[in-house]
């Protein structure tokens, strides 16, 4: 079966083999040289200044930026289930929060987050997603970023969990960026990381929260080791799928994956498909069909691909193609095949092999 979910995405070979080895002490000089060094690679990744691994899911890193970089009020762009989310964990721990919600479609208005902050002075720190994953959508962060820093010194914290690994990103006004293992950096679920502005590290102080608190690992963390028991299996793979990155070189990863983003959401086009967001971001493609769980379950189940649906008021309405990774050519084009052989078994059109011939084009033309 191909995984083709936004998440959790397939594991390369040779990194399940990397964390198949003895379990290691994570307090020797030989795991702090691996951590070291896998450090390192992640602070490239980033471009930030500073950075920290957490061991918990990327919502577990959501929750430490909440509560070490807001100080009085957060303001939320929510667009869907993540949006949702770094709300909620703002209620979680009571601090004030202003949430901007749009349709899970439609993309963040830079005017309206300027004009939230212009008229809020408590607002202190922004949380938005790069791409929401709900609904496959790009955010403008970058811009939103520049200009809510225009205002006011305030953080902007973006969640890149399905960015990171997929596009290049201009940190040059973001405080703090997430990312999560299971997403483009092609791991087991476990590990978050964050990247942090010197800003941000210089507003974190001492942290706030125990095990969250950000203070004590970036302390910890810039000696080598972490503040608890390291994740060494999962910083192992981390150190294993960075360095087959940058082998292959990131600007050579993020060029192959916009390609095969663009040739999936054409070749769909093609053959009368729609696009859900209306600025698709390219770690995912969402399409918007009432046959959505008929074209899913005959994937799954004659054509050996696993896609995912929609979640909650979207269940049943969308379905989403992961991009995010190294993924072979010859199984992105063999998905969008079996949309087009899917179409047909339920009546919808005859099959002719138009998506693959326009998947094929866009990705070698
Ligand atoms: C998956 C995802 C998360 C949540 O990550 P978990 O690892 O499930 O906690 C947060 N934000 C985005 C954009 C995601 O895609």
């Amino acid at each position: 079966m191909l995984l083709f979910t936004p998440g959790p995405t397939p594991v390369p070979e040779h990194v399940r083999i990397a964390m198949a080895q003895k379990t290691i002490h994570h307090r020797t000089p030989e795991f702090t040289e691996i951590f070291k060094d896998t450090r390192e690679r992640l602070l490239n990744l980033f471009g930030t200044e500073e950075c920290v691994i957490l061991a918990s899911t990327g919502t577990g890193a959501m929750e430490s930026t909440v509560i070490n970089l807001c100080q009085k009020k957060a303001l939320v762009i929510n667009a869907g289930k993540f949006g949702g989310r770094f709300a909620k964990i703002a209620r979680a721990y009571n601090i004030p929060v202003t949430e901007l919600c749009y349709e899970w479609d439609t993309p963040a208005d830079v005017d309206e987050v300027i004009e939230a902050i212009k008229s809020d002075e408590d607002i202190d720190a922004l949380f938005i997603q790069i791409c929401e994953s709900a609904g496959g959508l790009r955010h403008p962060v970058e811009e939103i970023a520049k200009e809510a820093k225009k205002i006011r010194d305030i953080t902007i914290v973006a969640d890149g969990i399905t960015a990171v690994g997929v596009e290049p990103i201009d940190v040059s006004d973001i405080d703090a960026l997430i990312a999560g293992s299971q997403k483009a950096l092609m791991l087991p679920p476990g590990l978050a990381m964050v990247g942090l502005s010197a800003k941000a590290v210089e507003k974190i102080g001492n942290g706030r929260g125990y095990y969250f608190n950000l203070a004590s690992e970036i302390s910890k963390q810039r000696t080598g080791t972490t503040a608890y028991t390291a994740a060494t299996t999962l910083i192992i793979g981390l150190g294993e799928i960075l360095k087959t990155i940058e082998k292959a070189g990131l600007d050579n990863l993020y060029r192959v994956t916009a390609k095969r983003a663009e040739a999936t959401r054409e070749a769909l086009r093609a053959i009368g498909l729609k696009i859900y967001p209306k600025t698709p971001a390219n770690a995912m493609t969402a399409i918007i069909d009432e046959n959505s769980e008929d074209i899913r379950k005959i994937l799954k189940t004659e054509f050996g691909v696993n896609i995912a649906g929609g979640q909650d008021h979207l269940k049943g309405k969308i379905f989403r193609i992961n991009h995010m990774g190294l993924i072979e050519h010859y199984e992105a084009a063999w998905v969008v095949n079996s949309i087009e052989l899917a179409l047909e078994r339920i009546g919808r059109r005859v099959y002719d092999g138009t998506a693959n011939a326009v998947f094929n084009k866009i990705y070698f033309g």
